[in-house]
């Protein structure tokens, strides 16, 4: 049985290592649109935005280790459609044939939209490490911040920044 994997987060490499402890030992694949291997997103408002924690013990496995579980990791590549008729995935990169398909795509903030200034350069979000590798150059001494969001995440940023 050929099984893919849409979205390499955490949950994908959860789901891709727990489908071969069970014995799983048909082709599998897991697509990600995000360049790096699945991370771990808690320490990137924390240990990361400090600059305390490097993106290697950030991942949750290495290269060695998708490479073992031959698991084919497909990385920086997007998922537009789903053609359950031919049972293909469709990417930016071509079609993908599978018997079972699982969706982990995680979740993606809401901006503030442009016609109140969502846009502008200096307005950030915090989903992603290229979110946070975009934002910690800009936390300065002497700027200003203003943390839209009082949840978890931004709470952790401001207390970063402080
Ligand atoms: C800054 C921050 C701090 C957090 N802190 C905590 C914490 O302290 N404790 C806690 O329990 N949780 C925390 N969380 C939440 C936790 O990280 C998430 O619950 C977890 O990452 C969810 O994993 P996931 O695999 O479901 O989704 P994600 O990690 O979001 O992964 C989904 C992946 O799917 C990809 N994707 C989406 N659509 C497509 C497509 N069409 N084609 C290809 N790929 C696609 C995305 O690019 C993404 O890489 C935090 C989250 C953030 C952002």
């Amino acid at each position: 049985m050929r099984i893919v994997i849409v979205g390499a987060g955490q949950a994908a490499a959860s789901m891709a290592a727990r489908l071969r402890a069970q014995g799983h030992d048909g082709p599998l694949t897991v697509l990600g649109a995000e360049p790096v291997a699945p991370y771990q997103r808690p320490p990137l408002s924390k240990a990361y935005l400090l600059g305390q924690m490097g993106l290697d013990r950030l991942v949750l496995r290495g290269p060695e280790w998708w490479q073992d579980q031959e698991i084919d990791l497909r990385l920086g590549e997007t998922v537009t459609a789903i053609d359950r008729t031919a049972r293909e995935v469709v990417s930016d990169r071509g079609r993908l044939a599978y018997d079972a398909l699982a969706l982990t795509l995680g979740a993606v903030p809401r901006r503030l939209p442009a016609s109140v200034g969502g846009h502008l350069p200096g307005v950030h979000v915090i989903r992603t490490l290229a979110d946070v590798d975009a934002l910690a150059p800009a936390m300065q001494p002497d700027r200003r911040l203003i943390v839209i969001g009082g949840g978890y995440i931004g709470l952790e940023a401001a207390a970063v920044a402080r």
